[in-house]
């Protein structure tokens, strides 16, 4: 059986702008549906089948943050993993996807060429194929994630990390090239009950970069973005 064409989703009140997307997409063979509600998108998404969300931020019924949050949020792990790219028309929206402080994966600002927003798409459904995914296991160069055995391997090689180190690793793991901001890797490493509210994510960070090493990780594949958070080379 041949493999799925890969489907956009679009999320756009503009009918000019979602008309044109969509003639983009399709005209490059790729299958794309739209959109006009925030609300719509995450139970299209949860349905199955979309491999790219593109999404505006100013959507008639909800900011396009909150639907990003709610994809990021959801309970299955690979509604959370979808890449969201984000069209803005404002300064201030810029800003805060570039605080990517929701993990959005890439932005347009408004006005866009159709053809560019293709290539971003492109470019994340190569990034989404390179990691190859089969079944509880997760592939990224390296580094082999086994989400059924809570085990990472490096080269072939389990490594040793303590819970919390591989919950930040995994959580990279799962978007790579993604910056994570502290908060999101809080979120998705530690319980609410932790007792640990002194140690920080950068010490983790930390050892878990020293066990890299030791195993033969050379350069340092995460990346540190200062003020924002962490990401894993993609
Ligand atoms: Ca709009």
């Amino acid at each position: 059986m041949l493999p799925a064409m890969p489907l956009i989703l679009i999320a756009e009140d503009e009918s000019a702008i979602a008309d044109t997307v969509l003639y983009a997409l399709r005209s490059e063979g790729l299958e794309a549906e739209h959109c006009l509600l925030g609300r719509e998108v995450v139970p299209r998404v949860r349905a199955g089948g979309v491999d790219v969300v593109v999404l505006d931020v100013g959507l008639p019924d909800r900011s396009g943050f909150d639907v990003c949050r709610e994809l990021r949020s959801a309970p299955e792990a690979w509604v959370n993993e979808v890449p969201v790219i984000f069209l803005t028309a404002r300064n201030d929206e810029i800003d805060r996807v570039l605080g990517l402080e929701l993990g959005a994966d890439d932005y347009m600002a408004k006005p866009f060429s159709p053809r560019e927003l293709v290539a971003r798409v492109r470019a994340r459904l190569r990034r989404s194929q390179a990691s190859g995914e089969t079944g509880q296991i997760t592939t990224h160069g390296d580094f082999e994630l086994d989400r059924e055995g809570h085990r990472i391997r490096f080269r072939g090689m389990a490594l040793e990390l303590t819970r919390y180190e591989y919950m930040l690793l995994a959580a990279l793991l799962q978007r790579p090239g993604a910056i994570l901001s502290r908060a999101q890797l809080m979120d998705r490493g530690w319980d609410s009950d932790a007792d640990s509210a002194d140690r920080t994510v950068d010490t983790h960070i930390k050892t878990l970069r020293a066990k890299l090493r030791a195993a033969g990780a050379d350069p340092d594949p995460i990346r540190t973005h200062r003020g924002l958070g962490y990401a894993l080379e993609a």
